[in-house]
This record gives C-alpha cells, structure tokens and sequence, in this order.
C-alpha cells in the first residue's frame, strides 16, 4: 500500500521516489542517518571546506523534516571506495574515476528486500572536473553537487522537468541553482519523511522480525551529470 501511494504521488509531481528491482519505493527507516567523510583527494579545496559543505548539504535536506531525520557527521575515515561491508557510509573523492567522466559523482544505496534503505556511499569525481566553494564558472561548485547528491541519499530520484530543482539531472559549470531545494525537492523529501510517527513504528516492526543482511540488494543510484554551459547568442 506504502508503495502504491508513492507512486500516485510522484506521478503527481515533478520528483520521482527511487525503486528497487521489486518497484518498491526505498526509503531509511532509521531516523539518525551517520556518515563519516574521507576530505583526501586532487581537488584543492580545504579540509574543512569539505565538512563544512557536506553538513550544509545534509542539512538542506533534513530542515524541511525537521523531528523526523538527522545526518550526523562521525568524522573523518580513509575509505575511499563504496563498500557496504566496511560498515560505514563513506563521503569521498575518487582521483582515479571508474565510471562516465561526465559523471560528477554517484551515490549508491544498499537496500533491504522491502525496501529499507540501509547504507549509503558518495563518491565526487576528482579526475575529470574542477570543484569550487565559490560558485565561479570554470568549475562546479561543490555544495551544489553535495545537495543534489544527497537527495539521492535519501531515495529521491531525478525530477527530470522541473529544471529549477535540485534534484533535476544535470549541472552546469559554476551552477549554485541546486544548492538550495525547490519546491518540488521540499515536496519530495515532506512526502517520504514528514511523518515521523509513521517512521518509528515501521522500524520496530523491522527491528522486531531482524532483517537477514545476506538478503541486501545493491543499487547503484543514477549520477549528476556535468554538462557544458549553454553559449549566450546574444
Ligand atoms: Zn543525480
């Protein structure tokens, strides 16, 4: 029923809610959502540029819903892969890219069979693109990246029309549109999270039957794609 409804109400809207291989809508049930971050990598910006702006993205996303979800930054780690077995849900830069170089970076998720998301990884691309804090127009602004990305994070899915929300699927050099939500994300996010009552008891229900981790589904979250500023005629 839970998954039926987020269907009619994403077809409702210009956001999309994540599926997994079963259509079932994926979504946290735990309401503190932790991450640690790996600041190392070739893309000059500081330390504590890097915490900074990933606490400002994460927050972007939990303010709307505000009783019901939290991230909490746990400090810094030296994984620099996406692993659901290293227990940690890790934010770092990858020097050496393995996917698209379009790709400005990919979040993945790891589910349950019902749908429970249950760890995440966040991968930036540091080889093939310039990353800025200031939103200068020869590289792509970090928290711009960060906001979309964490949409993601949360099971929000591209909204692939509405090109003044964040979570549309691409970015411009030196956009800072998606650093802050739209509507439509603010839709999305009050849709899968407002109702924190609703929240807590389907996590007793799973903590009471204990998932089996040998059943986790693996998917890999679609990317921010980096495209080329369109060029003024005028
Ligand atoms: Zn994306």
């Amino acid at each position: 029923m839970v998954t039926a409804l987020a269907f009619l109400l994403s077809t409702a809207h210009g956001f999309e809610v994540r599926t997994d291989e079963l259509g079932q809508a994926l979504q946290w049930q735990r309401t503190t959502i932790r991450y640690q971050v790996n600041p190392s990598g070739n893309h000059g910006l500081s330390k504590a540029a890097v915490d900074t702006l990933i606490s400002a993205a994460s927050r972007e996303w939990t303010s709307p819903v505000q009783d019901s979800l939290h991230f909490s930054h746990d400090g810094s780690t030296s994984i620099q892969r996406a692993n659901h077995e290293d227990g940690v849900n890790v934010i770092y830069f990858q020097d050496e890219w393995t996917q698209d170089p379009s790709l400005l970076a990919v979040t993945y998720l790891w589910s349950t069979t019902n749908g429970e998301v249950i760890g995440f990884d966040m991968a930036l691309n540091a080889e093939h693109h310039k990353w800025s804090t200031d939103g200068r127009e020869d590289a792509n602004d970090l928290l711009n990246t960060l906001s979309h990305e964490f949409g993601h994070v949360l099971g929000i899915d591209h909204s692939p029309v509405i090109e003044l929300a964040t979570m549309y699927p691409t970015s411009p050099l030196g956009e800072v549109l998606k650093r802050d939500l739209f509507e439509d994300d603010i839709d999305a996010v009050t849709h899968l999270y407002a109702h924190s009552e609703n929240v807590d008891a389907v996590a007793a229900g799973c903590s009471g039957t204990g998932f089996n981790p040998n059943t986790l589904a693996i998917w890999l979250s679609i990317p921010l794609i980096a495209i080329r500023r369109r060029t003024s005629t005028a």
